[in-house]
């Protein structure tokens, strides 16, 4: 991770540029539920931007219209320059040669008939046309580099625990050494010693291989060793994005207080210095979202004016920017 100040708030040249990103589905009634609303995003070649929030925020959504799992509702998803909602199947797969993802869950991500050696070399068999010897040389590199060994290469999924199926699932993500990795709460299955090795592992090999990565998290209290920058996500919307270090330390939305206060309740530093913010009450529904501000229904700061209109995104200290009526402008 990059903490230093020439880390920028926004990259002027992004790897991948998100704009006004909307995905949309339809409930079993038919009606049309709008899992993220004009999203705005961006990552640097080389960056580490976490995309936190609550399970149902729509990050996970966020990823499925950024890969094009699902087409986006609106909006535009650029990767080096090229916009790949208007790009056609052959196209997309091209472009996702660069783009690679992990998943939450090592368990149902890797097919369980296939062994460790198929699984790993499956992208290459798609991309390149690399012959059998060139794949078994590339398998047992990416093996070694992630921390398992040659030998592993022939067994099968269910021989390995959830720390060496995430190694595994790694391997496979970067075996083509693509531009940018996406990983889908990808230590969250794990136990925590298996958590802070597998985070370890793809903060080193991000860094190493020089590729930028979108994480993406529900839990604020991974991303501070692995992030340059933190978007933080609420029922469809950003609401704050800040270098990861400025966001820790002056975070400037009330529902990025209220997750921190949660993530780092046990930091004696941060109780003595930040007020607690509790976060109370759940997620509304997002087919029935709040009037005004996203956040009104569960804020403790509310005023009248945040039930009736939604705060733009506006610039804070420090290069971020926080939507919030209470916020001071930069
Ligand atoms: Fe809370 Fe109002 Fe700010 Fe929304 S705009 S986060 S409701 S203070």
């Amino acid at each position: 991770m990059s903490t230093t100040p020439a880390v920028p708030a926004v990259p002027a040249t992004p790897l991948l540029d998100v704009r006004d990103l909307r995905v949309e589905y339809r409930s079993r009634g038919r009606r049309t539920v709008a899992a993220v609303r004009s999203v705005d995003l961006q990552v640097a070649a080389g960056e580490v931007v976490a995309l936190v929030g609550e399970s149902g925020s729509g990050k996970s959504s966020a990823v499925r219209g950024i890969m094009q799992l699902i087409r986006p509702a609106g909006g535009e998803v650029r990767f080096d320059g090229q916009d790949l909602t208007t790009l056609g199947r052959k196209e997309l797969r091209r472009a996702r040669r660069d783009m690679q993802m992990v998943f939450q869950d090592p368990f149902s991500s890797l097919d369980p008939a296939m062994t460790v050696a198929e699984i790993i070399a499956e992208p290459l068999m798609v991309h390149t046309d690399q012959d059998r010897k060139q794949r078994r040389a590339s398998v047992v590199e990416m093996l070694e580099l992630v921390g398992l060994r040659r030998e592993h290469a022939d067994r099968y999924p269910h021989e390995f625990s959830g720390g060496q199926r995430q190694r595994i699932a790694i391997a496979r993500a970067l075996i083509l050494r693509p531009r940018l990795v996406i990983a889908d709460e990808a230590v969250s299955a794990l136990d925590v010693s298996s958590q802070n090795q597998v985070l370890q592992l793809l903060q080193s090999l991000i860094a190493e291989l020089g590729i930028a990565c979108l994480f993406i998290t529900h839990d604020l209290a991974v991303v501070r060793s692995i992030a340059d920058r933190v978007a933080v996500m609420y029922l469809g919307r950003l609401v704050e994005q800040q270098r990861t270090e400025d966001l820790f330390d002056h975070p400037e939305h009330p529902y990025t207080q209220a997750l921190l206060s949660a993530a780092l309740v046990a930091d004696p530093r941060v109780q003595r210095t930040r007020r607690r913010t509790r976060l109370e009450g759940e997620l509304p529904d997002p087919a029935n979202p709040p009037a005004g501000c996203v956040f009104s229904t569960r804020c403790p700061l509310a005023i009248d004016v945040c039930h009736e209109v939604a705060p733009p995104m506006r610039p804070v200290a420090g290069g971020g920017q926080a939507a919030c009526h209470l916020v001071e402008p930069a």
